[in-house]
């Protein structure tokens, strides 16, 4: 189990600002942070990539202009992220299938299809975690579920 503990806000944030430029200024960013969060055991550059990825993905699909909302909430023994965007949505034919090492909808060179499939792992394999997905087009939001008290093995 990780032996540090991280304010979720602290770590999106930071990883907001790393990626202003790439977001860029059609992008509105909404945060919406539970401040009764409290800090959790996690490994703190290892999601970090998670976030950069999801919130790359949203910006991608919203191809320069929509809204990025990040939600932070707690939900009895977790952390809940959410990272929505305002982009067409994945369609429920591949929806299954994102999760997937080196399935990608981006053009050569665009995409490695890696960044949900290393997420996934990081969330679930190492945080004993959930990433998960609900979309309809306009509102696609990556879930993100950490227990707040890692359990015990
Ligand atoms: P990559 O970004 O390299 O394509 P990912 O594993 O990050 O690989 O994502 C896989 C695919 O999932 C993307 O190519 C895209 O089709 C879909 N996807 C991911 N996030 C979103 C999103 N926010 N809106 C629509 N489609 C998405
Ligand atoms: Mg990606």
């Amino acid at each position: 189990a990780p032996h540090q503990r991280a304010d979720l806000r602290e770590l999106i944030d930071s990883t907001l600002v790393m990626l202003g430029r790439k977001i860029g200024d059609g992008v509105d960013v909404v945060r919406e942070y539970d401040p009764a969060l409290p800090a959790l055991p996690v490994y703190a550059a290892e999601l970090n990539q998670v976030w950069t990825n999801l919130i790359d993905n949203a910006v991608a699909a919203m191809d320069g202009s929509g809204t990025l909302t990040v939600r932070t909430r707690r939900d009895g023994d977790d952390a809940v992220v959410e990272i929505a965007d305002t982009g067409p949505g994945v369609p429920e034919d591949i929806r299954t299938r994102i999760f997937e090492p080196f399935f990608t909808t981006k053009a050569v060179g665009e995409g490695t299809g890696l960044g949900l499939d290393i997420s996934w792992r990081i969330v679930v394999k190492k945080h004993h975690g959930s990433l998960t997905v609900r979309s309809v087009p306009g509102d696609t939001v990556f879930e993100v579920r950490i227990p707040l008290e890692a359990p015990t093995p």
